[in-house]
Parts: structure tokens; C-alpha cells; sequence
């Protein structure tokens, strides 16, 4: 018997991706490579009058953000389909005579008959046990509604098979070895059950997860604040940070660290260890863990996030040379929880058009501190080594004979070079903005001053 572990993540395209499903669809992942089997995608797409290419890439967008790689589904056609030529995923819309086959295979074992032009399913009268991995053992008797009449209907009158119907028959055709879904489908769990049983083929086994709540306790809905995995896509959380949080919501290594490499999760992570009880979604911890993951990341990866980020907010990064733009994000890692922050933090490396924070400069460009610019523009002019310890010394020297402290300098200094109060490390950005650039910016500093003072 192939014992190969065969898991899936089942969305229906709705227009968003809950934090809670991009969880389910990560631990299906992380127990497919932890195991070594195969992590399927499947759209559950048969409600046509949703079923739009925009809402199906809110899904796979969101995916290839987190990293989730899926392992199969039929070659797609259309090269710029949504699948963009990967393999898959598997759209339930395109498997109407899969379902077709499995109703007849239903209709002629006496499991269904057909009604009002509906097909339904003779479901079983006795109570259903559940074996969940997860929840444990669930006895599931009939509620007093259902005892009326127990069958369902799994076609639709006009064609359309159900939700229960196709998503049975899928994870049976699709050899599916271990259902594991969000705690909401523990109650759908019964009917699918006794449908496995009825085309003769023992249920997977089934892994209901918790919930997740909000930090009242609430149950989270998707109007929630941080509910989407978009929010955090465009506000630029570091993704590792988010799968390392997702994983943290609902699976316990049973220490408390928090920063855990996904090597590491990969091959500790199994189902038993899921917890119990619903996890309650912490938006600080989460923010904390992507400025955690910035500052540990490798500058490589870093750089990567950074550009990408930097082109979109309109800066021209691409017209730097490459160990500019490189030297630059190098001075912004571990500054930042998040990349929405970069353009504002970095934006002076890439643009001369610098403007000055009002209040600072009302503050700091003073008569007196505008005078002492200007020596410290003809001290940096004439420096023989345009680096950062030598334009702190000579900072410093000017500072002592001046008799004030440094920072008097250093604040009028980096607002004329970079137009805010706050940023990377002074004298390592002046050197990185190099001699040309960093007198200009200070011409245009004393310019500005002259300008005001008439
Ligand atoms: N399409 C269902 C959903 O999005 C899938 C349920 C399942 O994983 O079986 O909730």
C-alpha cells in the first residue's frame, strides 16, 4: 500500500484570503515537507456567479508570498493563466464530468435518488464517529432538524454539484490521506464521512485546527482589523515572519522561543502537536517578529525585499549603480518592522529633491546652527578620505572647538542631508551619499536659509 502522505489546501475563491486559511493552507504544506508527500491546491470554484481570475490570485498571490509551493495539478494551457506556468492548481469548475461519473456511481448503488430534479444522498441514520487528530473522538448524532429527513441534496436542480459532494469526491479521486482544515468544517465532517463510505473507500483521516479569535476573544471575521493576509502583503511584513508567526498560532514546539528557522519547524512539525484550544492573534507580536526577521535576515535577501519595495513606492533605485543601491539598504537593516516604512527612512538615497521636515527645520536651520553648516561644509570639502570615521572626527573636532556638543552638529547636519530628524547612522550615510551629493545638499541647505532670511 503507497503510504505517501497526500494533503491539500482547499480555498473557495471569495475575493480574500483569511489569516486563517493562509494558516490551514501552511500547515497542509509544512506537514507534506515534513513528510516528504504531496501538497495539493485546489480551487473550490463551483459557485460561478464568485468565480473570478481576480479572486483565485488574491489566492495564489498569497501563497507565493507566504512560500507555499504546490506540488501538482494538471499543465495549464493558457501561459498566462492563473497558475502564471506552474503545475496547477486544480479548479473544480474544470471537473464537471469527474462529478458526473461519481453521482452515477451514487444513483446506481441506491446511495442517491433523485428529488424535485435535485439529486440526494441517503445519508445514514445512526450517529457518525469522527477520529479527528486534533479534537479527538467526536460522536456526531443527527440534530432534530436533520431527523426529519437526514439526506442532502449533492446536485443542485440546475446541475450544480454541492460543496459536501465535490469536495468529497476531489479528495477521493485526489488519494487525499489527511484532511486538514479550520474547525468550522468539524460539523460538515459526518456527511463525509458516511459519502466515503458509501463509494467504498475508507475517509482519510481528518485534522480539524482552532480557531483563530481576536485579542478580545472574539471569533475573527474578515472584517477584522489584520484579518487579511493582504494587509500584511502591502504593508510590507517580512513573509518569513508571518509563516513563522502562523505556525507559532496553533502548533507548539513546547519551548518558548519564537523565532524558529522553517527548517527547523519542517521537520518538527506534526499533527498531534497542534493545539487544543483557539489561538488568540497577537498584531504586535507579529509586527515585533517581521522587524526581528528584517534585522536577522541575510543582506541578500534584504535587498531584494528592499528594492522591490523602494521601485514600487516611484524611486527610480534602478538608475544606482548596484553597490550605491546595495551600501544604502545595507544602513536600513534592523531599523525597520516593515518595508512600508523604507521610502520615507530611505528615500534621500534616491532623490536630490530632498524636503525638510518643517518643524525640524524651523528648529535646527537657526541663524547660528546655518553658520556652522557652512564651516562644516568647507571642513568636509577638504577632508582626504571621505569615510565615516574621519567625518565623525572631524565633526567631533569641530564640535570641541566651537564648545558645544556634537549632537548641536549632528541634528542641523543630517536634516540638510537627508530632510528628516530620524535615520540610518549619520556618518555612514554621508559617506554612502559621497562627497558630491552630501556638499550639495548642504549648498542647497544654506540656499534654503538664505532664502528665508530675506
Ligand atoms: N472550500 C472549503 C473552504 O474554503 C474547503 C473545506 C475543506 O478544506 O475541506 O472552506
Amino acid at each position: 500500500m503507497d503510504t505517501t502522505v497526500r494533503v491539500r489546501f482547499a480555498p473557495s475563491p471569495t475575493g480574500f484570503l483569511h489569516i486563517g486559511g493562509a494558516r490551514t493552507a501552511l500547515f497542509n504544506w509544512l506537514y507534506a515537507r515534513h513528510t516528504g508527500g504531496c501538497f495539493i491546491l485546489r480551487i473550490e470554484d463551483t459557485d460561478l456567479a464568485r468565480n473570478t481570475r481576480e479572486a483565485v490570485d488574491v489566492i495564489l498571490d498569497g501563497l507565493r508570498w507566504l512560500g507555499l509551493d504546490w506540488d501538482e495539478g494538471p499543465a495549464t494551457s493558457d501561459p498566462a493563466g492563473p497558475s502564471k506556468g506552474d503545475r496547477g492548481p486544480y479548479f473544480q469548475s474544470m471537473r464537471s464530468s469527474v462529478y458526473a461519473r461519481r453521482v452515477q456511481e451514487l444513483l446506481s448503488k441506491g446511495y442517491a435518488y433523485e428529488h424535485e430534479g435535485a439529486i440526494k444522498f441517503k445519508m445514514q441514520r445512526e450517529p457518525v464517529t469522527i477520529n479527528d487528530l486534533i479534537v479527538g473522538e467526536v460522536k456526531r448524532e443527527l440534530t432534530d432538524r436533520e431527523a426529519e429527513d437526514p439526506d442532502f441534496v449533492i446536485v443542485r436542480s440546475d446541475g450544480q454539484p454541492v460543496f459536501h459532494f465535490s469536495n468529497v469526491v476531489d479528495d477521493l479521486e485526489m488519494g487525499v490521506t489527511h484532511v486538514i482544515r479550520g474547525e468550522d468544517h468539524l460539523s460538515n465532517t459526518a456527511k463525509h464521512i458516511v459519502m466515503f463510505r458509501a463509494f467504498g473507500v475508507e475517509p482519510p483521516k481528518y485534522a480539524h485546527i482552532p480557531l483563530i479569535l481576536n485579542p478580545d476573544g472574539t471569533k475573527m471575521s474578515k472584517r477584522d482589523k489584520g484579518a487579511l493576509l493582504s494587509v500584511y502583503q502591502e504593508q510590507g511584513y517580512a513573509p518569513e515572519a508571518v509563516v513563522n508567526y502562523l505556525c507559532l498560532l496553533g502548533w507548539s514546539p513546547k519551548d518558548n522561543r519564537e523565532i524558529i528557522p522553517l527548517e527547523e519547524i519542517v521537520a518538527r512539525f506534526d499533527l498531534p502537536q497542534i493545539v487544543r484550544h483557539n489561538a488568540r492573534f497577537d498584531m504586535a507580536k507579529l509586527l515585533w517578529m517581521s522587524g526581528e526577521y528584517f534585522r536577522l535576515m541575510s543582506n541578500d535577501r534584504f535587498y531584494e525585499l528592499a528594492t522591490e519595495a523602494l521601485t514600487k513606492s516611484g524611486l527610480n533605485v534602478q538608475s544606482f549603480p548596484d553597490s550605491y543601491v546595495r551600501a544604502a539598504i545595507e544602513t536600513c537593516k534592523g531599523k525597520l518592522k516593515t518595508l512600508s516604512e523604507l521610502p520615507v527612512y530611505a528615500g534621500f538615497y534616491f532623490t536630490d529633491e530632498v524636503t525638510y521636515d518643517p518643524e525640524a527645520a524651523a528648529r535646527l536651520f537657526t541663524p547660528q546652527n546655518i553658520g556652522r553648516l557652512a564651516g562644516l561644509r568647507e571642513a568636509f570639502a577638504g577632508l582626504a578620505s571621505f569615510t565615516a570615521p574621519e567625518l565623525e572626527s572631524r565633526l567631533k573636532t569641530m564640535a570641541a572647538q566651537l564648545g558645544v556638543k556634537p549632537s548641536e552638529l549632528v541634528h542641523p547636519l543630517r536634516l540638510a542631508c537627508t530632510g528628516k530628524t530620524i535615520g540610518p547612522s549619520l556618518y555612514h550615510l554621508i559617506e554612502i551619499l559621497g562627497r558630491d551629493r552630501v556638499l550639495a545638499r548642504l549648498d542647497r541647505a544654506l540656499a534654503w536659509a538664505e532664502s528665508r532670511s530675506k
